[in-house]
């Protein structure tokens, strides 16, 4: 017999075989004992949380001749069997994702006119429902005339990841369900379950791993296990097994990733991002993991040295504690929590992003030299700075001593005086406005946001060129508004001064044609490779 993944093989077949959604299982057990069932269900949530299971046993339980006390289908009856191994036809699974045009849903349609031959009811469970054609004589309003009178006998349950795409139409005629993302303990317990039954043996510190990784969704995390105790048949599945067959060998990676920038070896630490890129890491992947090891130099920064169980908490490997301790000792809390905060703006900002790498290279810029921000945390780290410069030096120490005093003092007070002048903005900052034009603009005076609204922003290297889509958003903004309004807009995000220009596309100029040219706002320095998973997105 060919190998059976675990995910399927241990698919529940029960409701209490089902984990991580007590809410929406109690639910569902209590419509199915009261004799209150729905005609039209939606469930959403991230993949592998479940959705598509629980359709399944809802189905077949409210269908079950003999059902078990808590709802749950019996498994033996005809009817069960008949649904089992396909025979009846009173549940039908459609994948919207392959078959979203309207013949299919119409095809469905005329089906429903007829009653089930056995059971009580016909079941159709619509996976990927957010798929469906929108529109008018689209699938979603062939499926809408039918969720409006539905036969007795008929039950919808759409299962989406999206559920911003599916029109409010139909949401309102649908009980709705949404399943959470699996909690790391959910995950490490289901699978310690299994991993017993299959007489197979893993750490704990490895199924925490796994189920880290997988990132709430149990699907993920029983195909790493599979692939983990594939690849180890045989043996027992260590933490240090796991890290190794999962790709996660990268710590080192990080470790000497972090120990550039702490030396300020700028071209070091991009040629360590290429060399993921070129390895085929995924750029997020690479940032959310490094936030990770900064947290956790974090942690041992803060904690008492003598704690024996901080590698569990970090769940790092034992060699690896060595060395982030070690690199903790070389740097402070405050940039630390810098470092962080850059990375985790980062991380939000390049989702929605082609320049993926540009920005990553913008954000390690940043974290090498404090002087590019004026908030008080860079301050900090420049008096660090200059405080660890001058420990350096012995002769001469007193005369030497009361120079940094007064540059201290200079630094501090830079944030302190309100009307101290505001710098110009770098290209990169006219460039970090553009990617957050639609945040940025939120914090501009409500009629002013109300016309920001109707722009686009792009830069020419130098300047915020705010593209206007009508004559009347450009004469307001350029005529019956203070200049002063605006620069506060900016001000209150980059602490700088903007120049930018307001522009009306000409009548018959297309919006996106006169865009410049992308890589026209990188520094020289920077050189632009396409990333492989730039591609992809
Ligand atoms: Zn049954």
């Amino acid at each position: 017999m060919s190998y059976q993944a675990l995910y399927r093989k241990f698919r529940p077949e029960t409701f209490q075989d089902v984990k991580g959604q007590d809410a929406i299982i109690t639910t569902l057990k209590n419509q199915i004992k009261s004799g209150r069932i729905g005609h039209a269900y939606l469930f959403t949530g991230t993949r592998g949380t479940g959705k598509t299971t629980v359709a399944k046993i809802f189905a077949k339980a409210v269908n079950c001749e003999t059902p078990a006390e808590d709802g749950s289908p019996c498994g033996n009856c005809a009817v069960c069997k008949g649904i089992s191994d396909g025979s009846l036809m009173n549940v039908a699974e459609i994948d919207a994702a392959s078959n979203n045009g309207v013949d299919n849903i119409r095809s469905i349609i005329n089906e429903v006119s007829y009653s089930p031959t056995m059971g009580k009811y016909k079941v159709y469970i619509i996976d990927e429902a957010h798929m469906l054609s929108a529109g008018n004589g689209g699938a979603f309003n062939a499926l809408l005339k039918t969720l409006e009178e539905p036969p007795a006998y008929v039950i919808f349950i759409l299962a989406t990841t999206e559920v911003n795409k599916v029109p409010v139409t139909i949401l309102s005629r649908c009980q709705r369900y949404d399943f959470h993302r699996m909690s790391i303990d959910t995950m490490a317990d289901r699978m310690k379950e299994l991993v017993q039954i299959e007489g197979a043996e893993a750490e704990d510190r490895a199924l925490r791993f796994i189920a880290r990784t997988a990132d709430g969704s149990m699907r993920d995390a029983l195909s790493l296990l599979d692939q983990c105790l594939a690849f180890h048949f045989g043996q027992a599945l260590t933490y240090d097994m796991a890290l190794d067959v999962l790709g996660a060998v990268d710590s080192g990676v990080y470790i000497s990733f972090m120990e550039k920038i702490l030396k300020q070896d700028l071209s070091g630490a991009i040629g360590i991002l290429d060399d993921q890129i070129m390895r085929g890491r995924e750029i997020s992947a690479f940032i959310n993991d490094f936030i990770w090891h900064m947290r956790n130099m974090l942690l041992l920064n803060s904690a008492d040295s003598s704690e024996a169980d901080i590698a569990d908490v970090l769940g790092v490997s034992t060699d690896t504690l060595e060395q982030l301790k070690s690199l903790s000792k070389k740097v402070d809390a405050d940039s630390l929590m810098r470092f962080i905060r850059i990375f985790s703006e980062l991380s939000g900002e390049i989702r929605y992003t082609p320049q993926k790498r540009v920005l990553t290279e913008i954000a390690i810029v940043k974290l090498m030299r404090p002087q590019m921000e004026e908030d008080l945390s860079s301050v900090k780290q420049r008096l660090a700075q200059i405080e660890r410069k001058v420990n350096k030096m012995e002769a001469d120490s007193a005369k030497v001593l009361q120079n940094a005093a007064g540059i201290a003092a200079a630094t501090r007070a830079v944030p302190a005086k309100p009307d101290a002048p505001v710098p110009d903005a770098l290209p990169e900052d006219v460039q970090l406005v553009v990617s957050n034009w639609k945040r940025i603009i939120k914090n501009a005076n409500p009629v002013l946001k109300g016309f920001l609204e109707l722009t686009e922003p792009s830069t020419d290297g130098k300047r915020l060129i705010i593209k206007c889509m009508n004559d009347v958003a450009a004469g307001t903004l350029k005529e019956d508004f203070d200049r002063d309004l605006l620069d506060e807009v900016f001000a209150k995000e980059l602490h700088k001064k903007v120049e930018y220009e307001i522009y009306t596309p000409s009548k018959n100029e297309g919006m996106n044609e006169t865009y410049p040219d992308l890589s026209s706002f990188i520094n020289d320095e920077i050189e632009i490779v396409e990333s492989p998973d730039e591609e992809s997105t």
